[in-house]
């Protein structure tokens, strides 16, 4: 029996041992970059002649390794064999189906700084970024093995002197995973592992920008034992690989995490039966945000300034809990303003495998949008800290605070998806919560407030999936913080919460004649 779930420690990088044991793996790490790793699909390893190529973005001559690109044909023939799979796969004992996936959790937590130190070269995460991102992974696959077990005795339906009644919950079939390339360890396991452990077979494809990591993920579920062909992996194109599974009369539900816009595009094109279809697809879609932390009058001042740098300039922005809007009641605007800017400008900005405070972001097309942005923020509000961008090493950008900004403003509405921050300011309380539920999306926020009458009223009035007091918008922990959102933010599919492998099944009701 495992024991009770309990989330995966951060490193401590205050201790030397823990620097020198992270500088360990970044120098291993650094000797095996450039391999090539292959799709695997029913367990065997598929070579392509067009490749994905994976960049270091911190320092963009670097390659962290070449990958092999699944085509539509190719996707085709792992959507057969997934569907073969499933035939068998779904009829394993749900105690064992867990069982590998604790196994998956000692491997990767053995090779725990391995990981994150692919995620520092990968996708460029600062080190304490990185490694939160790998204790997310492991946390995902012991609270879902865990869950699973749970799930599996199926919840109580009343029996009476004439019949059993039992309600129980099956797999739905093959899942095609989408995920993201920002937690491109954490959350493209987690979906992964979610999907597979409620005995359903999967076709992972990742993000092309963060594929070597999830390679390295196929050959730890390997290693655990998991049969071939329950998780095929096929990196490609999202538009070419990615409409074709989604369109694909035998998928039986799609599991996506990413932006508003393809989620759009998954949730449309999923909803069209196919010829041969003989169910509708289910859609789990976790998509962006546009994360708000307010600040009250009677707050702890320091604790706000802190709590928004850090959740706006954590891992660049680029996490889709990333606080975005800073709203600040009049009477204390300028004081948090100048403590915001104060600890932004301590800041470092650079290549993270020197464990900065913030890498690059993820490609030229993610600098030119954020830097694209900071020309829209010079037109709409006041340049306050940053606002440069250099792109001839990585993809640096300085963290940046624009000051005044209307509440209705782009830089108040859209996702940036990058170190910018808005800060606007509010007349009372509650105007403070009427400009944080004024965008299209409901992910995260915060409230920083001493007053006990304002936090009863912002929980029935800020309308996020994940709403936090007295700290920042950031930073969910697997089994204790069940994340997603409401309105364009996605489907609300509360990943790492105990109801989120109910969505990878279907119930059946079995009642039998005394
Ligand atoms: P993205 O939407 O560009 O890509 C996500 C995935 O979708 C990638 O694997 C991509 O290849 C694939 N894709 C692209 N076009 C597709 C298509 N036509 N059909 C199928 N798949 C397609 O997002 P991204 O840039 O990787 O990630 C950043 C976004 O993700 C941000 O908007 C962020 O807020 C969001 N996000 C949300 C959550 C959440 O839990 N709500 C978590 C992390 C990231």
């Amino acid at each position: 029996m495992a024991v009770p779930y309990k989330h995966e420690p951060f490193t401590d990088f205050s201790f030397e041992e823990n620097v020198q044991e992270f500088k360990k793996a970044l120098n291993q790490v650094k000797k095996e970059l450039g391999k090539e790793y292959d799709l695997v699909i029913g367990g065997k390893k598929v070579t392509t002649e067009e490749k994905i190529i994976s960049v270091n973005p911190a320092n963009i001559s670097e390659v962290v390794g070449t990958v092999s690109k699944a085509s539509k044909d190719l996707a085709e023939k792992a959507m057969q064999v997934a569907d073969k799979t499933f035939q068998t796969w779904k009829k394993w004992d749900p105690e064992v189906r867990a069982e590998i996936l604790f196994k998956a959790a000692a491997i990767v937590r053995r090779r725990k700084h391995e990981f994150s130190a692919y995620l520092v070269y990968e996708a460029g995460k600062p080190w304490n970024e990185a490694d939160a991102d790998t204790a997310e992974a492991i946390d995902f696959l012991e609270y879902y093995g865990r869950q699973m077990i749970e799930l599996a005795k199926g919840y109580p339906v009343e029996s009476r002197k004439i019949e059993n009644n039992r309600l129980s919950y099956i797999p739905l079939g093959v899942g095609v995973v989408i995920s993201p390339w920002n937690f491109a360890f954490a959350i493209m396991a987690g979906m992964t592992s979610a999907a597979l452990v409620a005995g359903n077979t999967v076709l992972l494809k990742p993000a092309s920008t963060t594929p070597v990591v999830a390679a390295k993920f196929i050959e730890v579920l390997e290693e655990a034992g998991l049969p071939a062909g329950v998780v095929n992996f096929i990196p490609g194109s999202g538009s070419e690989v990615g409409d074709y599974l989604v369109d694909h009369p035998k998928t039986r539900f799609i599991s996506f995490t990413g932006s508003k816009e393809v989620g759009i595009r998954i949730y449309e094109r999923a909803a069209k039966v196919q010829e041969g279809q003989i169910w509708l697809k289910r859609v789990v879609a976790e998509m962006g945000g546009k994360d708000t932390i307010v600040v009250d009058n009677q707050a702890d001042l320091d604790l706000a300034a802190e709590s928004i740098v850090k959740s706006a300039f954590g891992f660049s922005g680029q996490k889709c809990s990333a606080c975005s809007r800073a709203v600040i009641h009049e009477d204390v605007y300028d004081d948090v303003l100048e403590k915001a800017i104060k600890l932004t400008k301590k800041l470092t900005v650079g290549d993270p495998i020197e464990n900065t405070s913030m890498g690059p972001v993820n490609d030229q097309a993610a600098f030119d949008k954020v830097m694209s942005y900071i020309d829209i923020g010079k037109e709409e509000g006041m340049l306050v800290t940053g606002g440069k961008g250099d792109n001839s090493k990585g993809y640096f950008i300085e963290p940046t605070i624009f000051s005044g900004v209307d509440a209705h403003a782009r830089l108040m509405q859209e996702e940036i998806f990058g170190p910018v921050v808005a800060f606007c300011k509010a007349k009372t309380f509650d105007h403070a919560l009427e400009i944080a539920n004024n965008t299209d999306y409901g992910l995260t926020g915060a409230v920083i407030t001493n007053n006990r009458a304002h936090i009863e009223k912002a929980k029935q009035e800020f309308y996020v999936g994940n709403l936090y007091f007295n700290r920042g918008c950031t930073g969910a922990i697997v089994g204790y913080h069940p994340f997603g959102g409401f309105n364009m933010s996605g489907t609300d599919s509360k990943a790492g919460g105990p109801d989120y492998l109910l969505l990878f099944t279907q119930a059946k009701l079995l009642s039998e004649q005394l």
